[in-house]
């Protein structure tokens, strides 16, 4: 079985999101592909964030449209930022040996990637499908990777051919970029959607999601943050860390 984690923030989760889940389970054959929103993104703690509940919540009505998608807590309270080194490691440990884990990943993410924990060792772990956003390309990709991991002057002359079906395997990485993803929307315009009128919502949004936001005040000016207020951790994960049963 092909499995994905899709890491994020998912502030709130968007119609973006779901294509970039889909396009993949459609291209690469995935059975299932777990949103995992992180309790602590170690690269976003610049802004308060709304509360994991919430945002797990809005996860499980938006997955709810689509048998391969499956909301995870694997990325849960931990009190640590959620590294994806860890958050991979612990995914696999929940899978059989025939299957085969990707990491989802948008090329903005990906960009960063030499500034996570463990680089090197993380795209060692898994395949890495990398949703392209306008204003991107493989080329960024490339030139995104670890130094140590990044391919000779050569090897790119060469890469038109590897890039004709949008794959790259070099030592160390194996990188697929999508680039059937054409929805440009974000959580950052959502956000400051939602603080005007709720109404707009469901353009960017499933309805459900739209719903809840406007059922629980969310984005409006004054709403509850992870940082303003800590909420009690009722969603922590004891048993199985993906939050998923064995399949
Ligand atoms: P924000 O606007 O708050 O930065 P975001 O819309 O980028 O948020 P995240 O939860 O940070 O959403 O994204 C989770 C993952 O989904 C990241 O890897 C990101 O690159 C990817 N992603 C988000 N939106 C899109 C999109 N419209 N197209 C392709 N990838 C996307």
């Amino acid at each position: 079985m092909r499995v994905a984690l899709f890491g994020g923030t998912f502030d709130p989760v968007h119609r973006g999101h779901l294509a970039v889940a889909r396009t993949a389970a459609d291209a690469f054959g995935l059975s299932l592909v777990y949103f995992a929103p992180a309790d602590i993104p170690p690269h976003k703690q610049k802004r308060k964030l709304t509360d994991f509940q919430h945002r797990y919540a809005m996860l499980a009505l938006a997955t709810a449209e689509d048998k391969r998608f499956v909301p995870s807590l694997l990325d849960s309270y931990t009190g640590q930022p959620n590294y994806s080194i860890d958050s991979v490691r612990r995914q696999k440990k929940t899978l059989n040996k025939s299957d085969k884990l990707y990491f989802l990943i948008g090329i903005d993410a990906f960009k960063d990637i030499s500034t996570w924990r463990m680089p090197e060792e993380l795209l060692a772990e898994c395949d890495f499908i990398i949703a392209n956003r306008p204003g991107h390309s493989m080329a960024d990709v490339v030139r995104s990777l670890p130094k140590d991991l990044r391919p000779s002057e050569t090897y790119l002359r060469n890469m038109k051919k590897a890039q004709r079906n949008g794959s790259l395997v070099i030592p160390g990485a194996t990188l697929h970029l999508l680039t059937d993803v054409h929805e440009r929307v974000s959580s950052t315009q959502i956000r400051a959607a939602a603080a005007k009128s709720a109404k707009q919502l469901a353009r960017y949004v499933p309805q459900l999601v739209a719903e809840y936001i406007r059922k629980e005040g969310l984005y409006r000016p004054g709403a509850r943050t992870t940082e303003a207020t800590p909420a009690p951790k009722v969603l922590s994960f004891h048993g199985d860390p993906s939050g998923a049963v064995k399949r």
